[in-house]
């Protein structure tokens, strides 16, 4: 799979003053949550779903929960473009290695999603879907697939990435739990944004955040509140803006990002 950034869908917002994007993650295998972001498709240019479609703790059969979730990516991506990348809740499997990795998202690429290891492109933007990892060969699996979507990058990128770096966005009020891994692949890419969840209080706790910037690139965590609408991130990729909503309390900031076509330039 060297070189093929995976299904390269190119889609083009009809109204080019706005990409409008929408964050959720950790839906936890919440009906009422799946509902919701269902609703909202209509609106966005794009939908994210960073990760933790499935609940390891559900009463629910996995199998029974995947099937459930398949459905709804599908409804998903046949009203907008949406993304899904995978959770450490969302694995079903071990590769060869003994390594724990998800499967069965690969079925909703098949219905138009665009899955882990895959991209799209919207509106000049490339996207991207990055898989969560558990060990070596999942991690090399990762880096092959952004290598290969690096390929084809000429301007800004957007990353799908379950597990935020340490920081604000994997604080949970007393511990960091950052993925070790991400600042080295930040630095490799400096990728323009990275839409991420994983730390459900990070937005809710004293020192934590819901945005985090590192040099050229904008991070990202909706977080997780309990109820049938997920706190969510909504961004305006063209004009650079994001505001983030829970019941308990929202923000908003301006981005700044680089120059189309400079992002990435070294
Ligand atoms: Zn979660
Ligand atoms: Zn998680």
């Amino acid at each position: 799979m060297d070189g093929d950034p995976g299904c390269l869908l190119a889609r083009t917002v009809t109204d080019s003053t706005a990409l409008r994007t929408l964050l959720v993650s950790d839906l936890h295998y919440d009906l009422r949550k799946l509902d919701w972001v269902l609703a909202q498709a209509d609106e966005v240019d794009l939908l994210v779903v960073a990760g933790d479609l499935l609940d390891v703790g559900s009463a629910v059969p996995l199998d029974a929960q995947i099937a459930v979730v398949l459905e709804y990516l599908g409804r998903m991506a046949a009203r907008t473009t949406t993304v899904a990348c995978s959770g450490n809740h969302d694995l079903d499997h071990r590769t060869a290695d003994g390594e724990k990795a998800t499967g069965w998202i690969a079925e909703a690429g098949r219905a138009g999603v665009v899955v882990d290891g895959g991209s799209a492109i919207v509106d000049r933007w490339l996207v991207t879907a990055c898989a969560w990892w558990e060990g070596p060969r999942t991690l090399v699996d990762l880096e092959s697939a952004l290598d290969a979507a690096a390929a084809v990058r000429t301007g800004r990128w957007l990353w799908a990435y379950h597990g935020p770096p340490e920081g604000p966005l994997s604080w949970t009020g007393s511990k960091h739990f950052g993925d070790p891994e991400l600042p080295r692949l930040l630095d490799r890419h400096r990728p323009d944004v990275v839409l991420c969840g994983h730390i459900h209080q990070a937005p809710h706790a004293d020192g934590g955040g819901w945005y985090e910037q590192r040099g050229a690139t904008w991070l990202f965590n909706s977080g997780f509140q309990t109820g049938p609408v997920p706190s969510h991130v909504r961004l305006d990729l063209t004009a650079g803006r994001a505001s983030w909503w829970s019941a308990q309390g929202e923000g908003a900031t301006d981005l700044t990002l680089a120059a189309d076509g400079d992002a990435h330039a070294s």
